[in-house]
Formats: C-alpha cells, sequence, structure tokens
C-alpha cells in the first residue's frame, strides 16, 4: 500500500485562499482586506527608511559575518527588545528576573512560550489555556501542537461590536486558580478591541485574586496609538503589580520586517534565580527546535533599538502607518455616516484600534461583498484598515453601504 493513502487532505489556509482570489480577480477596483500586512496609500508594502538605514549600515560593516548566533539570540537585540516592551527602567529588567530569547517572530515566541509551559507549568489537570473568543487563528494550533489544550474565554460583544468586560470577569472568575490567560497586549486580531486602562485594573485584580499566569501576545507595539510606550501599557501595569507573566514579541508589524523572522520571548520571573533557570531550559528547548535564530533581523532591529537616532527616526516611521490607518478608520467613519447615512452606529470603526477592524457585519454580506463587490474580507467581518487608502476607500464604504441597506 501506498505509504500516506490515511494522511488527510487538510484544507487550505483560509488567508492564503482569499488571497489568491484576489490575485486572480481582473476587475480594476477589487479591493484586498484580508491582507495582515502593512500598506501605504498606494497599496504597496512598505519598507521602512529608518529600516533601509540600517540595512546599508549592516551592508558596510566589515566585522559582520554568517557565525551562529548563541542559542538564546543576539544578546544586543534581546536587551533592547526587552526594554521596549518593559520599559527601560522596569524593575523586572533591573532586578535581573527577566529572560529574554529570541525567536522566529511573534509565532515562534508564542510557539516556544507554550512549549516551555507544557513542558514546566504546573496546570491543574489536563493542560489549558484560555483564549479569547475570538482570537488569531493560529493561537489555537500553536497551543494544540504542544498538547495544550485551547479553551474560550468570553471577549467580544456582538450586540455592541465592543468588548465584553462583564463575560471576560466572569470567565476569569470562574476558571481555575493558576489558569493560563492569553491576552493580546495591545491591537486585538482580529477584533480590534481593546480594554480601556480601567477594564486593565480590573481585569488584573481578578488575575491577581485567582494567580492566574498571563500570556501576553504582544504583535503589534506602536501599531495601535502610534506610540511604543502607550502600546506596552498593559504588560507594563501587569508586571507593576506584580503578576506572573510572559509576552511574546514581534517586530514583523512595527518594523516591517514581516519575512525576516525577529521576535522575542521574555518570561518574568519572581527572582534571578528563578530565571536563571527558566532561562536554562529555554535554551535547551529552544537548542533542538532551531538551535539559532536567524541574525539579520535581529542585527537590524538591534541597531535601531540601540542607536538613539535611528530609534527617534523608527518611532517617527510607526507613527506614519499608525497615523495612515487611524486617518483611514475616520475617513471610513465619515463616508458612512456623514455621506451615505449606512443604517446602523458605526462608531466602533473608530473605537477599534490597530490593523484590524470587526465591522460587525455577517458572514452573508461578507460574502456578498467578496462575491458582488470583488471586496476581499474573511468571513467574519474583519477587515484591514491597511488595505484602504485615498484611492479606494469610497469605493469600499459604497459598496458596504450597498450590503447593509
Ligand atoms: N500574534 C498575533 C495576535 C498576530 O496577529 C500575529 C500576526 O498576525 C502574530 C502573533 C505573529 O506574527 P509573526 O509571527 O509574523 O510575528
Amino acid at each position: 500500500a501506498e505509504l500516506w493513502q490515511d494522511v488527510p487532505l487538510a484544507p487550505p489556509d483560509s488567508i492564503f485562499q482569499l488571497t489568491a482570489a484576489y490575485k486572480a480577480d481582473t476587475f480594476p477596483q477589487k479591493v484586498n482586506l484580508g491582507v495582515g500586512a502593512y500598506r501605504d496609500d498606494n497599496n504597496k508594502p512598505w519598507i521602512l527608511p529608518v529600516v533601509k538605514k540600517a540595512t546599508s549600515i549592516l551592508l558596510n560593516d566589515e566585522t559582520l559575518d554568517h557565525e551562529y548566533l548563541p542559542i538564546t539570540g543576539l544578546a544586543d537585540f534581546t536587551s533592547a527588545a526587552a526594554k521596549l516592551i518593559l520599559g527601560a527602567d522596569s524593575p523586572a529588567i533591573k532586578e535581573g528576573r527577566t529572560v529574554s530569547v529570541q525567536t522566529i517572530s511573534g509565532t515562534g515566541a508564542n510557539h516556544l512560550g507554550a512549549l516551555f509551559l507544557s513542558r514546566f507549568y504546573k496546570f491543574n489537570g489536563t493542560p489549558k489555556v484560555y483564549l479569547s473568543n475570538p482570537t488569531w487563528a493560529n493561537h489555537h494550533a500553536i497551543f494544540r501542537n504542544v498538547g495544550i489544550e485551547p479553551v474560550d474565554y468570553a471577549y467580544y460583544d456582538p450586540k455592541t461590536i465592543g468588548l465584553d468586560l462583564n463575560g471576560f470577569i466572569e470567565a476569569l472568575n470562574n476558571a481555575p486558580e493558576r489558569s493560563v490567560f492569553l491576552l493580546h497586549a495591545c491591537a486585538h486580531n482580529p477584533t480590534g478591541v481593546d480594554p480601556t486602562q480601567e477594564q486593565w485594573k480590573e481585569i488584573a485584580k481578578v488575575i491577581a485574586a485567582k494567580k492566574h499566569y498571563s500570556f501576553f501576545d504582544c504583535a503589534y507595539q506602536g501599531f495601535a496609538s502610534g506610540d511604543l510606550d502607550k502600546d506596552a501599557w498593559a504588560v507594563r501595569y501587569f508586571v507593576a503589580q506584580g503578576l506572573p507573566l510572559l509576552v511574546c514579541q514581534s517586530f514583523a508589524k512595527n518594523a516591517g520586517l514581516y519575512g525576516e523572522r525577529v521576535g522575542a520571548l521574555h518570561v518574568v520571573s519572581a527572582d534571578q534565580e528563578t530565571a536563571n533557570r527558566v532561562k536554562s531550559q529555554l535554551s535547551v528547548l529552544q537548542r533542538s527546535e532551531i538551535s539559532n535564530p536567524p541574525s539579520h533581523g535581529a542585527r537590524l532591529v538591534s541597531l535601531i533599538l540601540n542607536n538613539p537616532e535611528l530609534f527617534e527616526e523608527w518611532k517617527r516611521d510607526i507613527q506614519t502607518m499608525a497615523g495612515r490607518i487611524i486617518e483611514m478608520r475616520k475617513e471610513l467613519h465619515r463616508l458612512l455616516t456623514e455621506e451615505l447615512h449606512t443604517p446602523g452606529n458605526w462608531d466602533h470603526i473608530v473605537n477599534q484600534i490597530g490593523m484590524f477592524s470587526f465591522t460587525g457585519i455577517s458572514p452573508k454580506q461578507s460574502k456578498e461583498l467578496v462575491e458582488k463587490s470583488h471586496v476581499y474580507l474573511t468571513g467574519n467581518g474583519r477587515i484591514s484598515m491597511a488595505g484602504l487608502n485615498s484611492k479606494n476607500i469610497r469605493y469600499f464604504a459604497s459598496e458596504l453601504d450597498k450590503v447593509v441597506q
């Protein structure tokens, strides 16, 4: 018998499929709102000017070679990355109790964090992780891959197209003590709905009372508000409260380094001695998985984070991206409410944050947009704001209006 005859055919990745359909479409006004990557006003990928500059510095650096990085990655990169998310004056860094490991972007950080938990976290019975409903689809697969069962917690309220804070708090209260909760640090994917600072404080209070573990995923620092510190607020607040946590960090979006796979996992521990033991085990896990992380992207980000001039330039580039997205939110809101008088309340478009927005339209309406309007979006009504620009936003608004009318 043929060796692989029992291997079932897996369904194609739905986003991948959507992109393929968009590419094959010959309609001139087609719009791709499925894309999870930044596009400029001409719908083109954007190489950040600061990344261009850093690339040319690296190219001319005669001291660099292609030797292996250490198992835990480029130390200048991981230490600067920790300061970026936790804050330069973070007690967790000063006290030497933060372990930082370079990973294969945010996905790799999620995987390594999940793998570490699967080996060493003292679960109450079956290993489980609580994931927001909905969440980035890959979270389910990443945790399942290491034998941790995903469980949903209430997060999004379709009635308000906003946060279901009561449901969230109830889930935190109902979960057994020391449960693991995955939290989106900012710019929640796919909804664009983030807790306010006051709401985060309420969430943190219950997490502390129930001794839960916070597994932060931070894929969009700077991308939400345009301000790196503001977007790190929740993580820093949790650290200040002394809550046990780890953070998965990606530089795919905020540095436009998608394909370079630059990321880090930061585990904040109780003390330095614990951190050393955690680090030793993360090194063992990393060794068997990838041996050593890739060097190029880490060198680029290290240069940008450690050089004050480049760092300032990067912050401006981030504002360019976040600013354009915020502009698109405002313009879409204006078109729907003031020009088209589309039925319903569209305030969520401007209240949501980051690359993605839950429009609140039904799967049927989403399908109609794809099939009749050549506007490509996922069935859950999520749109990528980065796919909108000054040339296509009017067309999109009027097509959206049509399916809603
Ligand atoms: N986590 C979330 C919530 C994301 O949306 C993404 C990317 O879409 C990632 C993690 C990881 O992305 P990457 O592996 O490209 O850094």
